[in-house]
């Protein structure tokens, strides 16, 4: 009986020592993870904050673990060869931003071929495309939330400077500087705002709506002409995006507006650096983030968990998963009671 004690306690000392040894060869040779990240256009302003989260964060992504970034310059076809050559190339894994989400079926077909993983980010592809491939993700908001939070942005402000009723008809007059129409952001937005004011029984007069594709130069042209048609009549603009906030405050401030009383209301989406002293300066009342180092975070760490076979959300400190392994971030309300949100979200994200 001792005996076959003491055998069976070597035997046990043997295969601990082996299985110790195992692991420390296993930590030694971790399998390099090389990630190519595919961004649609490097000069789109949110995005290249996202990239500077990406870098930012990569030491954090553990050993032997590289990360290479790629401009697609707003062109699908360059896009499309580019996924050929980095799979040529022996990525193990690849973070794409589509030029255009209906895209994603041509590119998840080359990359499935070769079992590599994707990880979609930004501009959501249909949820069919990401469900044919077990490999594939997407990372990115709900864009009906940014227009539910700015509708209450817009409401509670409304409720805490009464000034902003300037006619006092205890109605707000406001118009509606849309994106490009057809564009989910544009779309979701501009339909939730105005549905999430109306079933709050928020009373309401909508004077004009007009698309402005984003865009600064456009939103501003477009306020010059509703200010020679509606004037001070106008008690808030409502803008899809920060770009456009911009334009729409570029005419107003043209026009005399922001010095001394004439005031009218101005909200945003992104919550940009560059809207953030406009908020601080009580010009703009408030804008949405969507903090870029959350995304850089799941994006990346997904990508490397899909390659290493762990559960992908593990490590993922933001985002929740939705029906078709779809992961979206949430929004965050920024006035000038909480700038320092905005200010931190980008301070982070340093553009290198
Ligand atoms: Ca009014």
């Amino acid at each position: 009986m001792k005996k076959l004690l003491i055998v069976s306690l070597a035997v046990l000392l043997m295969t601990s020592v082996f299985v110790v040894g195992a692991q420390a060869n296993k930590t030694a040779s971790i399998k390099p993870v090389k990630v190519a990240v595919v961004f649609f256009d490097f000069s789109n302003t949110y995005l290249s904050y996202m990239r500077g989260g990406m870098k930012a964060f990569e030491s954090s992504l553990g050993p032997n673990v590289s990360v290479e970034y790629f401009d697609s310059r707003n062109d699908q076809p360059t896009q499309n060869d580019q996924i050929d050559t980095l799979i040529a190339r022996g990525f193990d894994v690849i973070a794409v931003n589509p030029v255009d989400p209906k895209a994603a079926s041509t590119i998840i077909a080359k990359a499935k071929v070769r079992n590599i993983p994707l990880v979609f980010f930004n501009r959501c592809p249909d949820a069919a495309d990401i469900l044919s491939y077990d490999k594939a993700w997407y990372v990115g908001t709900t864009p009906e939330e940014s227009g539910i939070m700015q509708a209450q942005m817009i409401m509670n402000a409304w409720k805490n400077k009464p000034s902003l009723d300037k006619n006092k008809d205890g109605k707000m007059q406001y118009v509606i500087l849309k994106g490009t129409p057809g564009h989910p952001d544009a779309e979701a937005r501009t339909k939730l705002v105005v549905e999430t004011m109306q079933k709050a029984g928020f009373p309401t007069e909508q004077l004009a709506l007009q698309p402005a594709n984003f865009k600064t130069d456009d939103a501003k042209n477009i306020m010059e002409t509703w200010l020679g048609k509606f004037g001070d009549k106008i008690e808030m603009v409502v803008c899809n995006n920060d770009a456009m906030a911009l334009g729409a405050v570029e005419a107003l401030k043209s026009a005399g507006y922001f010095i001394g009383k004439k005031y009218m209301g101005v909200v945003g989406i992104n919550a940009l650096t560059t809207v953030v002293p406009l908020i601080k300066d009580d010009i703009m009342l408030g804008s949405v983030l969507s903090d870029p180092n959350f995304e850089a975070q799941a994006i990346l760490t997904i990508a490397v968990n899909l390659v290493r076979g762990n559960e992908p959300m593990s490590g993922v400190k933001v985002g929740k998963v939705g029906t078709f392994r779809d992961v979206r971030m949430p929004y965050f309300e920024i006035t000038k009671a909480n700038i320092d949100v905005a200010e931190a979200a980008y301070a982070k994200t340093e553009v290198k």
